[in-house]
């Protein structure tokens, strides 16, 4: 199986984190999101685990919430002691409301509004990763009227391509995240916020993507960033206590995807990122990183039934399930890769493209994918994989409920974000 979480029992059916996926669809209905406390927990202790031994300190970590923003996934991370990067109010609303500690959330945004900037220093967030000039004026304005200093990042664009997909690229110099060193522009933000009032710059940021499975990225960036921090001790007498390199390890969608070792590449970056450090003679930064979808995607699995089985002889067959790019649109927007599986059975296969109940041709959950011929109507249907950016990116698109999550451990399950009904849809509506 492509992860050790999922199985099948004695009679063939899916289990998922040791729960058997037919009673938890007649139990909790479908669609229906699952995820895995354990495997949650187990991916912050390897981050942990490898910071501690590459870094010497584990509270560079920073899980990204827009991976899967809800409140039990803040509770875990409060115990598990994970670092939060929040993204706007909503997502810190809904830390701050388990009683996440303020004082570890970074506040990133490249387009914050003065609300959103109140919101987090009413509240005491620990630090603001500052993404360009205007955003560095906007906090400072409020800083300064406030008489207080607020801790801050710089997001820098390396100007790295991490050959990843162009919508989760954002290490180039062209994109819409941060400012680059390559135009001068990077060297301009620092300036101005050294001598921005209310304003302590800790250190630097950037992020080069997402999905990132070549072997060299985290190096390569950190190259130019010690480079840089280099030219601003120079140049500025500026020391970088702190260096966030962002996110982005790949997790294992299908089989033919490689498994990514990632404490032995902490270790690597770690290493690499001494040795280069120790060549300038500048005092070694914390550093951070920021992942999301390692930390929760293989944690989830979606659960459909199926409602309809079509075949269009010498084209195409079809199986439409009771979901589809409302709870995840993730194959519309990257064409990602995702491992189906009938909740059921196996074998006796045939080739369908997995499709969802919205008014859209294109509502694809997955093309071309294995299932049993004789698939039909009643049956259940597992989406691998779908822990991040499933739940996150879900939509009420043709007024669809989001499906509920449900949390599975040892202990039995549980539902941490109930199911959106019809009155929840109205509720809003004047
Ligand atoms: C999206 C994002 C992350 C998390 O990326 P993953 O690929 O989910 O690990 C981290 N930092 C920043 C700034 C991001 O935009």
């Amino acid at each position: 199986m492509l992860s050790s979480n999922i199985a099948r029992d004695e009679r063939g059916v899916v289990r998922f984190a040791g729960h058997s996926v037919d009673a938890l669809a007649e139990r909790y209905g479908t669609p229906l999101y699952l995820m895995d406390e354990e495997r949650i927990r187990a991916n912050c202790r390897m981050y942990k685990n490898a910071f501690l031994a590459g870094f010497g300190d584990d509270t560079g970590v920073l899980y990204a919430g827009k991976a899967a923003a809800f409140k039990e996934i803040y509770r875990i991370m409060a115990q598990e002691g994970i670092g939060v990067d929040a993204v706007s109010v909503g997502e810190l609303y809904t830390a701050l409301s388990v009683g996440y500690p303020a004082e570890r959330i970074y506040y990133h945004g490249d387009a914050k509004t003065d609300e959103d900037i109140r919101y987090a220093l009413d509240h005491g967030v620990g630090c603001f990763v500052v993404d360009n000039e205007t955003d560095l004026a906007a906090l400072s304005a409020q800083t300064q009227a406030r008489g207080m200093r607020q801790k801050v990042l710089l997001r820098i664009t390396p100007g790295i391509d991490p050959h990843t997909y162009e919508a989760v690229n954002t290490g180039t110099v062209d994109v819409k995240f941060g400012v680059p060193i390559q135009t001068g522009q990077a060297e301009a933000l620092v300036r101005a916020a050294l001598s921005a009032d209310g304003i302590d710059v800790a250190g630097l940021h950037c992020h080069v993507g997402s999905e990132v499975f070549d072997e060299d990225v985290f190096e390569r960036s950190s190259d130019v960033m010690v480079e840089f921090m280099a030219f601003l001790h120079a140049k500025y007498g500026f020391t970088a206590r702190e260096l966030d390199l962002g996110g982005g390890y790949g997790v294992r969608y299908v089989d033919s995807d490689p498994a990514a070792d990632i404490p032995a590449r902490i270790a690597g970056v770690a290493a690499h990122l001494r040795a280069r450090i120790k060549e300038t003679g500048l005092p070694m930064p914390r550093v951070l990183m920021e992942p999301g979808r390692s930390i929760v995607a293989d944690a989830g699995m979606t659960v459909y039934t199926v409602s309809t089985v079509k075949h269009i002889p010498g084209f195409k067959n079809y199986v439409i399930v009771d979901g589809g790019m409302a709870d995840n649109p993730r194959y519309i927007l990257y064409d990602a890769r995702y491992t189906v599986l009938h909740g059921q059975r196996e074998g006796g296969t045939d080739t369908f493209d997995l499709v969802g109940r919205c008014c859209e041709s294109g509502d694809v959950l997955q093309p071309a994918v294995e299932l049993p011929a004789d698939v039909r109507r009643g049956d259940l249907v597992c989406v691998c994989t779908t822990g991040a950016y499933n739940y996150s990116m879900a939509s009420n698109y043709n007024r669809l409920g989001r499906p509920p999550v449900v949390m599975l451990s040892p202990d039995g399950a549980r539902v941490v974000v109930r199911r959106e009904t019809a009155e929840d849809l109205c509720a809003l509506d004047l």
